[in-house]
């Protein structure tokens, strides 16, 4: 099948190199010139395990091409993909849908013969009717539907979960004289190789689809945020938050996943879609109460969190030196959309800290985001160089295996602040650290 993949960020470029992994032929349209130019160089803009060589085998294969022309794109494919931004907007929260209904008057410009239009973005209720009513405004001539795919790919694993997701949702117009009948067909062929691992494809209306996706992840952000305050409250009766998450999570209701604590959530999907989905039910007369708690919770967390480090150092840290292992908002990812590294960092460089960062492939991209004066490190004993803090703040594995000694030898002063829990707080303290995690007292 020839598909047309409409954005070649991380969503888009996963999406297109995976389809064509699955033998299609898919043609990527980015807008950015430095980005398309990378991709046309066969260098992957982002950081994402294994995409380099899935990209490059397709490319090479015929079956993966990128170029800025629609219309070249468009021509000849069943299904078209809108996989651009849908960042917050400017003032409210919900979602800035400007791309998207660019990218769909681009589309009704460049189209030929029948096609799915598919919504890939993550985007509010009654998006994909708004992309179909652009379309037959635009050109009223044209035949086409429209579907809502919305994708759970997570960066750092996400080809492993495109290529083996828990399930695809579908979202069709049930109310075209067909039922959607058409575009089912269309979508069904395309992920007809996950049929053979058994993937659930689940076919449902196209509101229903659209609303999954922020139902989804806004839950997910709500189990963060709960494990988050249970930790606190560990924290002061003296209970353990990783027995209890093991407590909990075993319980098959409640699941494992999810329930580890840290500073707060971030990333480029968690943050702006709790704070939309509180906008779409808001807008809809039907409050979410829950996630607007979720919303406030992660917010106070992040400043608590610099409040947290300030005090393990003795409640000031206006010139003492910090060590910062970790900038990106998880690892295996140079993404530093809005990590929490970065409201917790301007705190202390306010408050005069000395901060000298470390990150294994996010330094590059976290240096437009973080306040001015970080000495940026080679390595994480380099960053621990002569420091008085030293604070974790993203569990990249090659931090794990940091020897206390070796850590111990290279730092001035005594005091470990691991906000993801990755040291053994025995060993911590054997090797003469004052060692604060989240949530383990004891
Ligand atoms: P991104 O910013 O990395 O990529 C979007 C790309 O689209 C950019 O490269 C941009 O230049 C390009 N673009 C914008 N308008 C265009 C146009 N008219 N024609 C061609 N290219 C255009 O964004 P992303 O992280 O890939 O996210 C895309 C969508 O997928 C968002 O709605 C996001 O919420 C959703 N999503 C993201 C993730 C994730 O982990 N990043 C996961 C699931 C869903």
């Amino acid at each position: 099948m020839r598909i047309a993949m409409i954005g070649g960020g991380y969503v888009g470029l996963v999406s297109a190199a995976c389809f064509a992994e699955f033998g299609n032929q898919v043609s990527v349209v980015e807008i950015d010139p430095d980005r398309l130019a990378a991709l046309r160089d066969g260098r992957i803009p982002i950081y994402e395990p294994g995409l380099d060589t899935l990209v490059a085998d397709n490319a090479r294969a015929g079956r993966l091409s990128f170029g800025s022309d629609i219309a070249d794109a468009v021509t000849g494919a069943e299904a078209i993909f809108i996989a651009v931004g849908t960042p917050p907007r400017n003032g409210d929260g919900q979602a800035d849908l400007t791309y998207v209904h660019q990218a769909a008057r681009q589309i009704a410009r460049a189209m030929g013969d029948y096609a799915v239009i598919v919504t890939k973005s993550t985007v509010p209720v009654g998006t994909s009717r708004r992309i179909a009513e652009i379309v037959r405004e635009t050109r009223p001539d044209l035949d086409f539907d429209v579907a809502s795919n919305p994708e759970f790919l997570r960066e750092g694993s996400a080809i492993g979960d495109f290529m083996r997701p828990d399930r695809v949702i579908v979202g069709l117009d049930q109310t075209a004289p067909d039922g959607g009948a058409r575009a089912r067909a269309v979508l069904s062929a395309l992920y007809r190789p996950l049929y053979l691992i058994e993937a659930p494809v689940l076919f449902m209306a196209l509101e229903t689809a659209e609303l999954t996706k922020y139902a989804s992840n806004s839950f997910l952000a709500m189990k963060i945020s709960f494990i988050n305050e249970m930790a606190d409250l560990c924290d002061k009766v003296g209970a353990n938050v990783h027995d209890l998450s093991r407590g909990m999570g075993l319980d098959g209701r409640i699941g494992r996943k999810f329930l580890h604590p840290g500073p707060g959530y971030g990333g480029s999907c968690f943050p702006k879609d709790t704070l939309a989905l509180t906008r779409i039910a808001q807008e809809a007369g039907a409050p979410t109460r829950l996630i607007e708690a979720t919303v406030g919770v992660n917010d106070a967390r992040k400043v608590a969190m610099a409040g947290r480090i300030a005090a393990a150092g003795g409640g000031s840290v206006r010139g003492r030196r910090i060590a910062v292992l970790g900038l990106t908002f998880k690892p295996e990812t140079d993404d530093m959309r809005e990590s929490p590294s970065i409201p917790i960092l301007v705190r202390l460089a306010e408050q005069g800290a000395e901060l000298r960062a470390f990150d294994p492939v996010g330094m590059q991209a976290a240096r437009p985001h973080l306040p001015p004066g970080i000495t940026y490190c080679d390595s994480a004993l380099d960053a621990a160089r002569d420091a008085d803090t030293l604070v974790v703040l993203t569990e990249w594995n090659e931090f794990r295996a940091l020897a206390p000694n070796a850590l111990a030898a290279a730092m001035r002063g005594r005091v470990i602040v691991d906000l993801r829990n990755i040291f053994d707080p025995a060993a911590m303290r054997a090797a003469g650290f004052h060692y604060h995690s989240v949530g383990r007292p004891i």
